[in-house]
């Protein structure tokens, strides 16, 4: 496997055990459903019961470590970031865990102490989707990445160096302008990348509208940010690839990855994921409902029952043979539900696809104001703005005032942000 032999470098040099990792989670997925699903409990059953021995926080509620997953309390960003220390193994030592940062598209950052073990499964997650996309572990790469300048790290020096052992050309895409994207276009043409990883909202820009590649990719793995129908039917036209979706986030890296079949698997023997509706139970298939992840790798900070604050859609099944279950579709933000006709949620994906009446729309974003509606649409040639009017207002059970625009704001962080609630802003 093309690029085992670096990895295998690397964890000399680096004492870490990633080639092990990964080996245990090739060997995993030619189990069959059950047998996974049994080493998940057992582990998931370990864990809880190491955070009860443990780990201050869960020892102050008392637990008994026999406890099932669903009698834990949820936790949050803001619990982590209240806890902190208290979620630490004391005894785990600190200079051999890593830190990661939780997300702050939408609220302060807060720090996860990771262990080695789940530093290594994190990376030989990555690898093993490689092989899902028909990939080798390391493959020459585009990287569409858009945090803020000061964030992301590709782009210095070291960044730099590093890529060249990943095999990684990083274009920068925060605060990307048409100008910015036809130049990327331009070295995507030159550079054929058998690869290309980014942003949705990035490959998008670039791909929207724009001639086919002439010299294909193989794959295309879009991340970070929901990936609405429309994007993917346009970055594949481009690409001449498949188009893949990872769904994950900086505290547990990966926690899903599309197949070559399309299904988005959830990798069980990394992750225990729960997907819950506004009353804490379940969702049933087609449900929409809070992904809730415990971290089934990291004993120096076992977070359990985690709340991503991302929605997903529950149920869904694949015809390849992997054994991991899957979810239907990773709809946005908790945040960015808005309720709709018959009090269904309504998700940035949603409108996405009920603006397609209208035409192609690269970006848009609903601006709600007490009970008035408006949609900020920027469009991709024509666009019938009428019709996207009564789309909307069929899935949104009220009148939305459509209104173009060339440049539609976005968070901080340089990820999209499909829907502004006025009492927000000030
Ligand atoms: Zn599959």
């Amino acid at each position: 496997m093309g690029g085992r032999l670096l990895y295998r470098l690397s964890d000399r040099l680096g004492g870490r055990r990633v080639v092990p990792a990964l080996d245990a989670m090739l060997e995993r997925q030619s189990w069959d459903p059950s047998r996974l699903a049994a080493d998940g409990r057992r582990r998931l059953a370990d864990l809880v019961a190491h955070a009860a021995r443990a780990i201050p926080f869960y020892r102050g509620l008392g637990l008994r470590g026999s406890e099932a997953i669903e009698d834990l309390p949820l936790l949050d960003r803001r619990t982590l970031r209240d806890a902190g220390d208290a979620l630490r193994d004391p005894d785990a030592p600190l200079e051999t865990l890593e830190v990661a940062t939780s997300g702050g598209s939408t609220g302060a950052p807060a720090a996860v102490w990771l262990d080695r073990a789940a530093c290594d499964a994190h990376t030989a997650a990555v690898l093993r989707s490689q092989t899902w996309m028909g990939l080798p572990l390391v493959a020459r790469h585009a990287l569409l990445w858009g945090p803020p300048p000061d964030v992301v790290t590709y782009g210095t020096f070291s960044g730099r160096i590093r890529g060249i052992a990943a095999r990684r050309t990083f274009y920068p895409t925060y605060g990307l302008t048409d100008e910015r994207a036809e130049a990327i276009r331009r070295a995507l043409r030159r550079g054929r990348f058998p690869q290309v990883v980014g942003y949705s909202s990035a490959l998008d820009h670039v791909a929207a509208g724009a001639a086919p590649l002439e010299r294909p990719a193989r794959a295309v793995l879009a991340s970070a940010e929901i990936l609405t129908p429309p994007q993917r039917r346009r970055i594949g036209r481009f690409f001449g690839a498949p188009v893949f979706e990872r769904f994950g986030c900086n505290e547990f890296a990966t926690v899903a990855h599309q197949c070559g079949a399309g299904g988005m698997h959830v990798l069980t023997d990394r992750v225990h994921l729960e997907i819950l509706r506004p009353d804490g139970r379940p969702a049933a298939p087609g449900e929409i409902g809070e992904a809730v992840v415990s971290d089934l790798d990291n004993r120096a900070m076992p977070l359990l029952r985690y709340r991503l604050g991302d929605a997903l859609e529950a149920g869904g099944r694949c015809s390849c043979p992997l054994p991991f279950p899957v979810f239907l579709a990773a709809h946005g933000r908790m945040t960015d539900l808005l309720e709709g006709t018959g009090g269904r949620p309504i998700s940035p994906r949603h409108v996405a696809v009920a603006l397609e009446t209208g035409g192609e729309t690269l970006e848009h974003q609903l601006r709600v104001a007490g009970g008035h509606l408006a949609c900020a649409v920027r469009p991709l040639g024509r666009f019938d703005a009428a019709r996207a009017a009564v789309s909307l207002q069929a899935l949104l059970g009220r009148p939305v005032e459509i209104r173009m625009a060339a440049v539609i704001p976005r968070w901080p962080s340089g990820k999209v942000r499909p829907v502004v609630r006025e009492e927000e802003r000030a």
